[in-house]
């Protein structure tokens, strides 16, 4: 394939970050609070924020999201489907199922007592004046009834269109589970399924390599306007929501991993590294599945019949980063409101969060909307929400980097009780390296 020397496909999208973020840095310098920064030509003036912020920046990092985005119901039904039709058992399934969302709410809900217990300690609402310059209108939260009644389509067509993850996964399992109920015409229609399968998961790597450039024009057009006056008034909060979550993605996440499989907990941060910077970059755990997918299969050697299941599944979910945020968030605004929570006021935060997170669908600034729905089951102020809307981009992108480690970190567990799961490859820190590596010129050898 490729026979230049060039820097591995994580060096690049790393370095792409740092200089995204970089430059952004820069231009805010350069145009601060939204000014432009102009060029008189003489026939026309060059400005600078309408080509280079709303205009390169704006058009690559739209389009790769969108691109990111357009592979996700695709490959979440075709690989569920392969994965569903080579189980041997259908109460494989079921154990496999609950084990994933056993984990997936037990992490999160060890995910906001932390975060909540660090929050009571370090008190970040205590000495913040309180004004609220915008508002936010909370959604009620759905029953538990209904999140279940909607996880099964009336119209399957409808679910793709919507992108309605759930639906997709319940209606893919049914198939699949048809499927290997059909003898001949079953395996006939799996053949295709797995050569579909390895085309988009050949996509899903060609819009990997050029994840660098679509990383780099979203940190840099990100970076350029975020207020950062903003920050030092919410330092107190911004802090201690982020060692929450640096801490809760290291050290939790790692502990049980290694209780739970034996595997290295460094191996596994290492190999999470680019798919870290995609949820970053994006801000969204749905989009990021192609990749989280790619990396626990070939990456990290989990079987494509867990983690085609098990990934989609926790990027909807499972949101531990989320819940961080959360429940750093419901202490912040208790304590600027002057209202003391009591401990069944916790245990009811730590319950809807938990729950909240099902029915939601991990995109950008979703966790804002579940974060009313927790402020108004403790009866505090949803307009709260207003006061710390400032700075919630930037920990949007973070809590989702942790969120898609989390989906990928319950994976692993899951494949390696199953024994759906390769050591070799886990072990081996170039897996999956040189098929990332596309040569563009020569499609074909
Ligand atoms: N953006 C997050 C995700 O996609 C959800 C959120 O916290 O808003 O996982």
């Amino acid at each position: 394939m490729t026979t230049d020397k060039k820097p591995s496909l994580t060096v690049r999208i790393a370095v792409a970050m740092v200089a995204g973020i970089l430059f952004g840095t820069l231009l805010q310098w350069l145009m601060p609070n939204g000014s432009d920064f102009v060029i008189p030509l003489g026939l026309f003036d060059f400005s600078l924020r309408a080509f280079l912020v709303d205009g390169v920046f704006e058009v690559i990092g739209q389009i790769f999201i969108s691109s990111l985005k357009m592979l996700v119901v695709p490959l979440v039904f075709v690989s569920l489907i392969c994965g569903t039709c080579s189980l041997s058992d259908t109460t494989k399934l079921g154990r496999i199922g609950g084990k994933a969302i056993g984990l997936y709410l037990m992490t999160t809900a060890i995910a906001i007592t932390f975060a909540m217990t660090l929050a009571l300690l370090i008190s970040p609402g205590e000495g913040v004046n309180l004004s609220a310059d915008t508002s936010f209108a909370g959604r009620e939260a759905p029953s538990l009834a209904q999140v279940i009644i909607n996880m099964f389509p009336s119209n399957p067509f409808t679910a793709f269109a919507q992108g309605n993850m759930l639906q997709v996964i319940v209606f893919a399992l049914l198939f699949g589970i048809a499927m290997a109920l059909s003898g001949k015409a079953g395996e006939r229609i799996a053949d295709i399924f797995r050569d579909l399968n390895e085309v988009i998961m050949r996509l899903v790597t060609i819009l990997m390599n050029l994840a660098p450039y679509g990383v780099f024009c979203l940190l840099a057009g990100l970076f350029t306007d975020l207020a950062l006056e903003t920050f030092a008034n919410l330092a107190k909060y911004f802090f201690v929501v982020f060692a929450a979550l640096v801490i809760h993605a290291v050290f939790t996440y790692s502990a049980i991993l290694k209780t739970l499989t034996g595997l290295s907990p460094v191996m596994f941060l290492k190999k999470m590294r680019d798919t870290a910077i995609f949820a970053f970059s994006t801000a969204s755990s749905n989009a990021t599945i192609p990749v989280t997918m790619e990396t626990a299969t070939k990456k990290m050697g989990a079987n494509n019949s867990i983690a085609s299941f098990t990934v989609p599944l926790g990027a909807t979910i499972n949101m531990d980063g989320t819940a961080i945020m959360q429940g750093v968030a419901t202490v912040f605004i208790a304590q600027v409101f002057n209202q003391d929570l009591t401990l069944t006021d916790y245990l009811m935060v730590i319950m809807t969060a938990t729950l909240a997170s099902i029915g939601t669908a991990g995109v950008p600034g979703v966790g804002l909307i579940m974060l009313a729905m927790v402020l108004e089951q403790v009866g505090l102020p949803v307009e709260g929400i207003a006061l710390i809307i400032g700075v919630d981009r930037l920990l949007d992108m973070t809590r989702t980097a942790v969120n898609v480690t989390g989906d990928t970190m319950v994976t692993m567990v899951v494949a390696k009780s199953e024994n759906e799961f390769d050591a070799t490859v886990f072990q081996d820190s170039n897996a999956g390296q040189n098929i990332e590596e596309i040569d563009f010129l020569h499609l074909k050898d």
